[in-house]
């Protein structure tokens, strides 16, 4: 059975002083919510502090991006080298890095690689812009983008995928439950054809876009989605609290 995962991505938000205060505020809620995983991925400056503060605790650290080299002259970048010693997850090919810095599905692919070959969990993102989904290309850019991300990379069970369609991210205009579930559906359909489908059936898959506390269950209910990668939401304590909370809720009574 797959283990539901809600993962927050706080993006560039929060000074160290405000990334802690934030962890103070929802760690003790979140380290008592029982058969789920939660990860939160706050900004590189804040991993030292913040995964000083999760020793003790069942919450665990990601981050939001990485360097696919292991060092070398690279000025500004984050290796894997560097975060396996803070993070067990990385979150991947996100939508903002793709059509903000120019990550090409290439890129996505050296990362994905380099982040496994570290014994990191890529949280790898996928997603199609408003004018694909308007032209009913869903599909084809998400095998795509799936496709590419995983070329020459072994079967493995610590990838997690979030299916984020870009023109529901921080829009305030989430997908409906059926739409992602269907979507999602089609994406286990790649992982079979290119791996296997017991690997496939391992492998979780969120839902991203605009998930709050209010829509959660929307998702969260169709068996097919595993969690949630939460944006926004996530740097609200008592949100994001209950978006774990009814989280851990529906998968326990439909398990
Ligand atoms: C995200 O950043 O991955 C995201 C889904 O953002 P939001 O929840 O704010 O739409």
């Amino acid at each position: 059975m797959r283990i539901p995962l809600i993962a927050g991505n706080w993006k560039m938000n929060t000074t160290v002083a405000e990334a802690e205060r934030l962890v103070l505020e929802m760690l003790e809620r979140l380290d008592n919510i029982q058969g789920i995983e939660k990860v939160i991925c706050p900004p590189f400056l804040s991993l030292v502090a913040i995964n000083m503060m999760l020793q003790s605790s069942s919450v665990k650290l990601g981050a939001q991006n990485m360097h696919f080299e292991a060092k070398g002259a690279y000025t500004g970048e984050i290796s894997p080298l560097m975060l396996k010693e803070l993070c067990e997850f990385v979150i991947l090919g996100h939508s903002e890095r793709r059509w903000y810095f120019g990550e090409t599905d290439e890129i996505v692919n050296k990362k994905v690689n380099a982040a496994l070959t570290n014994k990191l969990k890529p949280i790898l993102c996928v997603g199609e812009r408003l004018e694909e989904n308007e032209s009913g290309r869903t599909k084809e850019v998400v095998e795509r983008q799936v496709t590419a991300a995983l070329r020459g990379i072994e079967p493995t069970r610590d990838l997690v995928i979030a299916y984020e369609p870009v023109w529901a991210i921080g829009t305030g205009k989430a997908a409906s439950g059926k739409e992602a579930a269907a979507t999602i559906r089609f994406i286990r359909e790649i992982l079979a054809k290119l791996w296997n489908k017991r690997v496939a059936d391992e492998i979780r898959i969120l839902y991203g876009g605009s998930v709050t506390a209010a829509n959660i269950r929307e998702f969260v209910s169709y068996p097919e989605i595993d969690g949630a990668l939460v944006g926004g939401a996530s740097l609200k304590a008592e949100e994001f609290v209950s978006i774990v909370e009814q989280t851990a809720d529906i998968k326990r009574r439909t398990k």
